[in-house]
């Protein structure tokens, strides 16, 4: 595992939260996905099965992997099927909590866990129309939402069958980012109070008939080079569980974390921090508006990066792969990039804000 210092002395790792398993609808074993989870290089690896709390003594370092077992919670009386909250760093089993979102908020914070609204906004697309969205939002004390969930958005491309046959061989094509409407929603709520984003996969490598041709979409070893979460942790693994297990938590709690599309470049080096006087602010972190408050990105490679004040869109922007902006206004802060692939611009990275009071 390459050890990875960021600026502050912190210590970042690439990893992919929201995965199922054969426990759910997945179609490979946790040894399966392990497996593909350590040939992608990934640091850490969450397992969300639907509705079930999975073995938590599978949980530890495998084969160069910290896996960590969560759930997927949803009412799974309601019909049509709605509100999947990925609840993360639980020890005992939330299912009962299920058909009142804002109770299984509660009893998730009650054990110390983390709550992500999964794949909040959903959208029909004109092959598959069945949808998941998140519908209640008359909630509060979530840690944050799944900005992008690399799933959905094949969705709306798979406009007819020979374009669904290319996109079982060549994914990559289809790939663009986020939602624009996700984006938005997240904005609206960075405006309201702070909330922390993550990525996922949505891993479930099923396999799909399309007349004659059958293909395995999206394998894990396949999402695990796509979208990942980058946590920016307070130390260095120390190969013992717990003490790792802890500082992954803490940051996804922190939102000390960006989401990298790897499959474009790698995202490991990206930096976006708020420099002021003596202080540097990480992202998810609050910063005081002082003089000389500059916010400032570095990134990998080339690409087009977008600071965006919520609420006001880019109020910055350049090409190349270093941005700096002094803010003279508070506000969340964050970071988009954007790389072209294709013709076409790929969202490449997109960090956790920078709160800016
Ligand atoms: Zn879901
Ligand atoms: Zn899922």
């Amino acid at each position: 595992m390459p050890e990875i210092k960021t600026p502050g002395g912190f210590y970042s790792y690439r990893g992919s939260i929201h995965n199922h398993s054969t426990f759910s609808d997945g179609t490979g074993s946790v040894d399966e996905i392990v497996s593909a989870a350590a040939s992608a290089g990934l640091d850490y690896l969450i397992l969300t099965d639907h509705n079930q709390l999975v073995d938590q003594s599978l949980q530890g370092w495998r084969q160069d992997v910290l896996l960590l077992i969560d759930i997927e919670v949803n009412d799974m009386a309601l019909e049509p099927e709605r509100n999947h909250l990925l609840t993360l760093n639980v020890r005992q089993d939330v299912t009962q909590f299920a058909p009142d979102p804002q109770g299984l908020i509660d009893a998730v914070r009650a054990q110390g866990g983390l709550t992500f609204l999964a794949h909040p906004i959903d959208l029909p697309g004109p092959i598959i129309k069945d949808i998941y969205p998140w519908t209640e939002w008359d909630i509060e004390g979530f840690t944050g939402v799944e900005l992008w969930n690399f799933m959905s958005e094949f969705r709306v491309h798979a406009t007819s069958k020979p374009v669904a046959v290319i996109m079982a061989y060549f994914p990559q094509l289809f790939t663009t980012g986020p939602y624009p409407e996700m984006l938005a929603k997240w904005d609206e709520l960075l405006q309201q109070h702070p909330t922390a984003a993550i990525g996922g996969p949505d891993a479930h490598a099923q396999i799909y008939n399309i007349g004659p041709l059958r293909r395995r979409f999206l394998p894990y070893d396949y999402c695990f080079r796509a979208v990942n979460t980058h946590i920016i942790a307070r130390e260095a693994f120390n190969r013992e569980f717990e003490h790792d297990r802890d500082l992954v938590y803490e940051a996804l709690g922190s939102a000390r974390a960006w989401i990298g599309y790897d499959m474009l470049h790698p995202t490991e080096g990206f930096s976006y921090v708020g420099e002021a006087e003596k202080r540097v602010a990480q992202m998810g972190e609050s910063v005081s508006l002082v003089e000389g408050l500059t916010l400032k990105v570095e990134t990998p490679a080339n690409a087009h990066i977008k600071l965006i004040r919520a609420g006001s869109g880019v109020v910055a922007e350049s090409k190349g792969r270093e941005l700096a902006f002094q803010p003279s206004q508070p506000g969340a802060y964050r970071v988009e990039v954007w790389k072209k692939w294709w013709f076409k611009p790929r969202g490449w990275i997109f960090s956790n804000p920078i709160y800016v009071r």
